[in-house]
């Protein structure tokens, strides 16, 4: 699969970390952020930071995978409550399914999502993992 340093730059922030928009005129978190609040429409909106904790809802996984991804299954994803309150559907790692609980304390961190064979280029981004 492809990589491209440039496009990997243009989405540092949103690659390597969890930016979301705050309202500044009603206080709703925007996730992924954008430039106008979902909620009152406002378009003064700031960034800012999230923590990537949160809770585990839920979760799933998958025994297959792509033609050449065979070594990257099971895949685990799970359904995560953020702290500041945002839902997200996320990848999960580090997983040893006998601890997957629902309500289990997660944290954002960032792995290996996929490397290019062509030219040996590594695309990182965010994971989560049991806290
Ligand atoms: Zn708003």
């Amino acid at each position: 699969m492809k990589v491209f340093p440039p496009q990997l730059w243009r989405n540092k922030e949103t690659l390597y970390t969890l930016i979301a928009g705050k309202c500044n005129k009603c206080g709703n978190i925007v996730f992924p952020y954008q430039e106008f609040c979902n909620k009152c429409k406002s378009f003064n909106i700031s960034k800012i930071k999230l923590s990537g904790k949160g809770t585990l809802i839920s979760w799933t996984v998958a025994y297959q995978n792509r033609p050449g991804f065979e070594k990257t299954t099971p895949i685990y994803v799970g359904y995560i409550k953020l702290d500041e309150g945002i839902e997200i559907v996320a990848p999960l790692t580090d997983v040893d399914e006998s601890n997957l609980k629902e309500n289990s304390r997660v944290e954002a961190t960032v792995r290996k999502l996929k490397s290019d064979s062509t030219n040996g280029l590594i695309e990182y981004g965010i994971k989560f993992r049991l806290v």
